[in-house]
Order: structure tokens, then C-alpha cells, then sequence
């Protein structure tokens, strides 16, 4: 029996392992740790990468849309609609500006954000509407431009799991006023340790997320607004220089996994596999499957000592943390439903053909005993 972890750095980590002690050892020996010229050099880089004018370097992903949403004056009494399939921290910036997050179900083929379902969520105190590309495919972003449009909202994209997707050639985080991004470690570009960015076009904003992220100064000593320390350390920048390079090469990597799974999971038991809309890419941040004897393939895998995951397996209006907004079950049957039969597969770049044959076949075992 071999062991097939969920997520494996080694052929990543070994491909660039110099280049990363050579920043490492940059950093050390100029002394110089917190707003730098590797923050700098990132920053440029990524804005370069992402399509926008700015990007502007933080602490993490959740920082980033907290900070996203705090540009735009968001607050108390506002409403943000977020879909109801989606991690934890896209509801948290939301509560953390003091605004209410509003659910919308996800499409059921995509399993993001249905746009048809947008507009009856909108009220008059409707600020925002925060698409996230989850699991790596693009959110259907032209309907959801529109709506925003003809409603007056602001657009704020969680792009967390989908750096390098696009919807009409168009890159996620570069269609809303400003977005958020994570550099998490097991994100498609992860830094060794929590980072994220902010991404927009409008320097006003780049102006005011770059006073927040630092105790609201701009000007050493001298704070112009209640701020946060939000900041971007220069030796995580420095590495995220370094796999920047590297993205566009481990995205295909993925793909092609994506596709050997693609080929060798169909007809089999009653698995529906990732369906990528006719205008969008994946990067495949995750692979997830769907089956209604989920938990019991899941353990299966597991006894194989193959690591699968749930993403995620109680969706956020019906978390411990949010029951004071009342939500009970079958609020939303089709996020619900997701997570109860979603499953995401072992998938990371330099997974070998072998590697993943190896999951197919356990998964076929699976459904032939
Ligand atoms: C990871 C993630 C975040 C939060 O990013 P952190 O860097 O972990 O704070 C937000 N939204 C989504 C969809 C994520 O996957």
C-alpha cells in the first residue's frame, strides 16, 4: 500500500528550494523585515500578474477582504450577498466591517454563485455583491457585472482559490472595484506562512488599503485613520516572488491532473465530476467530486491511506458562529446538499500520472464491492 497525502509541497518546494534560501538569506543580511523593497518588488510583480493597476500586500486572505470592504465604507446595517457555498472567511469580512451577510445558493452544475438567483436577494440596503471563484473556476462574472450595474453595487471578488482563472479571458480579481486575494500556504500561489493582497484599479482605494494595512499612516508616526497592522512581512514576500514565477507552469500541472481524473473517474458508481462553464476557466485550486455514499468513500480513501478532504462540510449559515442570524436547516438545500456530498481529491503540482491512477483505481474499487 502507498500513501497518497491530500496535498503534497515536496516536488514544488525541491524545484525551487535555492531560490527561496537565496531570498531568505536577502532578507537576513539587509536587516530590513517589514515594508520593504521584496513587498515592493511583489507587489509589482502580482499587479503585473492579476491584471490591475494596484495590489497591495497583507497579512492574509481574510485581512484582504475585510480591508476590501472597509475601503468602500462598508458598515453597520449594510447587506453584502455572498453565496452560501463558500469557506468561512468570506462571511467574516463581512461581519467584521459590522454588515450582514446575505446567502444566495450556488449554481448546482458550477457549484458557484447562481446569478439568476442575485436579484431577489437585493434589498435597499444592499451595498455588495462578493462573488467567490471557489475550488479554482471563475464565477459567471459578466452576468454578475451587470446586476451590479443596474443595482448601483459594488463588486468585491474573494479570490482566494483562483489565481490565474478567467472568465472571457478575463482575469479573477481584476473585475471588481477591489478584491481579496490569500496567499495561505495550500493556495494555488501560498507563501510559507499566512499573506494575502488586495487587488483593484482605483488608486484611491490603493491609496486607503495601504494606510489601513499600516496603522492608518502614511507618513511615519502621523495616522490619518483608525488603522490596522495588516502588513506584509518582507521574507514572505520574498518567497512569493519566487513561486510567481512558477504559477503559470504548476496551473497547466493541475489541469492536467484535472483531466487524468476527468478520464479515468467517468461512468463510474453515481460520481458527478467538476463541470467548468462554456466562459470560464479552473485552475483547480481543489478537485471535489460528488457522491451520495460520500462518507463512506471518504473512509474507504482513508483506510487506503489516500487523504481526502470535505470542503466544506457545514456551510457557513449554519456554523455555531453565525446563529444569531437565524438560519436553520434547509435554508439552503443546495449548499447543504453540497456539503453532504461534496469530496475533494488528493491535487497538487508534480502529482505523478501514477499518483493519481492510484486514487482512480481505489475510487472504482470502492464501487465495485
Ligand atoms: C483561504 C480562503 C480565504 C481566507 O484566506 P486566509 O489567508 O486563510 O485568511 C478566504 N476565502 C476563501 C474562499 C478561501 O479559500
Amino acid at each position: 500500500m502507498r500513501n497518497i497525502p491530500f496535498l503534497n509541497f515536496d516536488p514544488m518546494h525541491r524545484l525551487i528550494r535555492s531560490e527561496i534560501m537565496q531570498s531568505f538569506q536577502e532578507v537576513y543580511d539587509a536587516n530590513w523585515f517589514v515594508m520593504g523593497n521584496k513587498l515592493e518588488a511583489f507587489e509589482k510583480e502580482y499587479s503585473a500578474f492579476n491584471n490591475t493597476k494596484y495590489s497591495i500586500g497583507v497579512s492574509n486572505g481574510l485581512d484582504a477582504l475585510h480591508l476590501a470592504l472597509k475601503s468602500l465604507n462598508i458598515t453597520r446595517g449594510d447587506e453584502v450577498i455572498v453565496p452560501s457555498n463558500t469557506y468561512i472567511a468570506t462571511a467574516l469580512a463581512i461581519s467584521f466591517v459590522g454588515a450582514t451577510p446575505i446567502f444566495v445558493e450556488p449554481d448546482t452544475v458550477t457549484y458557484n454563485i447562481n446569478p439568476s438567483k442575485i436579484e431577489d436577494a437585493i434589498t435597499s440596503k444592499t451595498k455588495v455583491i462578493m462573488p467567490v471563484h471557489l475550488y479554482g473556476q471563475a464565477c459567471e462574472m459578466e452576468a454578475i457585472m451587470t446586476i451590479a450595474k443596474k443595482y448601483n453595487l459594488f463588486v468585491v471578488e474573494d479570490n482566494a482559490q483562483a489565481h490565474g482563472a478567467t472568465f472571457n479571458g478575463k482575469i479573477t480579481g481584476s473585475f471588481g472595484i477591489v478584491n481579496g486575494t490569500s496567499f495561505y500556504p495550500g493556495k494555488n500561489l501560498g507563501a510559507l506562512g499566512d499573506a494575502g493582497a488586495v487587488t483593484t484599479n482605483d488608486e484611491k482605494i490603493a491609496n486607503k488599503i495601504t494606510m489601513l494595512r499600516n496603522y492608518g499612516s502614511e507618513k511615519k508616526y502621523y495616522n490619518e485613520e483608525i488603522g490596522y497592522n495588516m502588513r506584509l512581512d518582507e521574507v514572505q514576500a520574498g518567497f512569493l516572488s519566487v513561486k510567481l514565477k512558477y504559477i503559470n507552469e504548476w496551473t497547466i500541472q493541475r489541469k492536467e491532473i484535472a483531466k487524468q481524473y476527468n478520464e479515468s473517474l467517468k461512468n463510474i458508481g453515481d460520481l458527478i465530476l467538476p463541470t467548468v462553464h462554456t466562459n470560464a476557466t479552473h485552475v483547480y485550486h481543489l478537485y471535489v467530486i460528488k457522491s451520495n455514499s460520500r462518507d463512506s468513500l471518504k473512509n474507504y480513501l482513508s483506510e487506503k491511506e489516500i487523504g481526502a478532504l470535505i470542503h466544506y462540510p457545514i456551510p457557513p449559515h449554519l456554523q455555531k458562529a453565525y446563529s444569531n442570524l437565524g438560519y436553520k436547516k434547509n435554508d439552503f438545500p443546495i449548499a447543504e446538499n453540497l456539503a453532504n456530498t461534496m469530496l475533494s481529491l488528493p491535487i497538487w503540482p508534480g502529482m505523478t500520472n501514477d499518483e493519481v491512477s492510484y486514487v482512480c483505481e481505489n475510487i472504482s474499487n470502492y464501487f465495485k464491492r
